[in-house]
């Protein structure tokens, strides 16, 4: 790792935030390079001001450590053995878990920890992919897999999806039959369904942020880009809204090689932002 996020200084003891990266690409169907993200969302992270207008928040304030990458191999299932072990020390310790991504297969691993915690964990996947596959090309972890597995732990009254807007009939038909809550991207009044979310879930929320969900003008350096997707500002609506139960973040599919810096650079604002509301809350 060349460098840390920004303001992200202090000890992992001192640290109510703890921010890792997941430098992996290695299931990624269409452009390879998300492997890249970590190091490129903290290079753009050093583009901002450290006080955050909009919240009043200033993140010198702000205790939180950078531990750097996991290190990974290619065996998918000892990856998630190190991811699980990490999330699972960082939120035994009562700290709050930011994922870097790296591909959307970190997630699965991070909520088998999450929920040993909290039984009753709520999970909101932003992304313009259902990813509801049963594994794709033979591969149980893939990214296109991410909901599929995270269904098959905690249910479906546990997870709700926003901004989808991509999907095969196969999984349209089989994320009915299996009452997957999820709203689709576009005309939706947002505020009316997370409200309805919200009268869903009791408890502590995990949010898991693909980046894909956010409109490629906006956010062009995606892995897999889908056309007719949300605003950045409606991104930081739907974390203010959710802002009181987060236990967990993750920020995935950034793919530098086809970014100009700007996608990065909206993944580490998003981040702070999401860091200084929850220390809002919390403090
Ligand atoms: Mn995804
Ligand atoms: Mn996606």
């Amino acid at each position: 790792m060349s460098k840390f996020f920004a303001d992200a200084e202090e000890s992992f003891e001192e640290s109510n935030f703890i921010i890792y990266g997941y430098p992996y690409d290695g299931t990624a169907c269409f452009r390879k390079g998300t492997a890249e993200a970590p190091d490129a969302i903290r290079e753009q992270s050093f583009n901002f001001e450290t006080n955050l207008m909009e919240l009043g928040i200033d993140l010198v304030d702000v205790p939180a450590n950078d531990w750097g990458n996991i290190e990974l191999g290619s065996n998918q299932e000892e990856n998630n053995a190190r991811i699980k072990s990490l999330v699972s020390e960082i939120i035994s310790k009562n700290k709050f878990p930011i994922g870097l991504g790296g591909e959307h297969s970190l997630t699965p691993p991070v909520i088998e920890a999450m929920v040993e915690k909290y039984p009753n964990l709520n999970v909101l996947i932003m992304d313009a992919h259902l990813d509801f596959r049963d594994g794709y090309e033979g591969n149980h972890w893939s990214h296109a897999s991410t909901t599929r597995r995270i269904f098959d732990l905690l249910g479906p009254n546990n997870i709700w999806l926003l901004g989808v807007r991509s999907a095969s009939s196969t999984e349209v038909s089989e994320a009915r039959a299996s009452k997957l809550n999820y709203t689709e991207s576009g005309w939706v009044d947002l505020r009316e369904h997370l409200a309805d979310m919200l009268d869903l879930f009791q408890g502590p929320l995990y949010l898991s942020l693909d980046m894909d969900v956010i409109d490629p003008a906006f956010a062009p350096g995606i892995g897999t880009p889908e056309p007719f997707g949300m605003t950045p500002y409606e991104v930081v609506q739907t974390i203010n809204f959710v802002s009181d139960n987060l236990v967990g973040f993750d920020c995935v599919e950034v793919c530098p090689p086809f970014d100009n810096g700007n996608t990065s650079a909206l993944a580490a604002r998003l981040t702070r932002h999401l860091m200084g509301i929850v220390h809002r809350i919390k403090n």
